[in-house]
């Protein structure tokens, strides 16, 4: 590969050790990861100075890319190895989708609104991510046609974690999702294996909600919560 100079290198730099390696990431890959993806090519025209700074960025539709920590924190959750299959629900602009594939992963990312999916595409090819599939439609039942999935990050507020994905989860799968309200949330990470899921917690966090027949609208309009 030819050597050429990358001006966001050194911010890049910046952002891994004094916002992702100070806060207790330690997975080398993971952090190798979050050094190579050109997070400022996944932010809308204008944001690039702002693309490595410590807080989450609008991209347009009411979305936001997620803040660089909570990105690196979920994929060193997802203890993805190369080869392994992940699910995204939640494309938004491809960054975290760009992460999973920097580490091997074989991604695909569901995104519900057909607008943005262009946005994470157009922000993939641009970067050189040409093996994620991004996927239009409610990623909240899943993908069963490429199931099992080894990881799967939901990237979006879910007021639980919807059944089809625990279901589409391989043996051995971890799945990372922000769950609880619509204004705060809680990371839990679940693991399946011998065909029983166990829950960890991982802190709090603030996410966009998820929507769709198992996220929020699935709750609205029949009295059931
Ligand atoms: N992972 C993204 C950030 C996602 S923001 C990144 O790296 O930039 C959350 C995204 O989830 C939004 O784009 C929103 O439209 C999408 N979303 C919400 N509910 C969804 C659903 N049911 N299926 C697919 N995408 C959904």
């Amino acid at each position: 590969m030819p050597v050429t100079h990358d001006p966001w290198e050194k911010e890049r730099e910046a952002m891994v050790e004094h916002q992702i390696a100070a806060r207790g990431i330690a997975d080398r890959r993971v952090l190798d990861a979050m050094r190579k993806v050109p997070r400022h090519l996944f932010v809308p025209a204008g944001y690039e100075s702002a693309a490595y700074r410590d807080f989450p960025l609008p991209i347009g539709h009411g979305q936001t890319i997620s803040q660089p920590y909570i990105v690196a924190l979920m994929t060193e959750l997802l203890a993805v190895s190369p080869g392994d299959r992940v699910l995204e629900v939640g494309a938004g602009s491809g960054y975290q989708a760009a992460v999973l594939a920097t580490l091997g992963a074989e991604v695909i990312s569901m995104e519900r609104i057909p607008e943005v999916a262009r946005i994470a595409e157009g922000n993939l090819r641009r970067a050189g991510y040409t093996g994620v599939r991004v996927v239009v439609g409610d990623g909240t039942r899943g993908y069963p046609s490429a199931a099992p999935y080894q990881g799967i990050i939901i990237t979006a507020a879910a007021p639980a974690v919807p059944e089809p994905l625990v279901d589409q989860l391989a043996e051995g799968g971890r799945l990372v999702a922000p769950v609880g309200g619509r204004d705060l949330q809680e990371l839990v990470r679940l693991e399946k294996r011998g065909g029983k899921v166990t829950r960890t917690s991982h802190g709090g966090v603030v996410f966009v909600p998820l929507l769709g027949e198992f996220g929020w609208e699935g709750r609205t309009g029949n009295g059931m919560a």
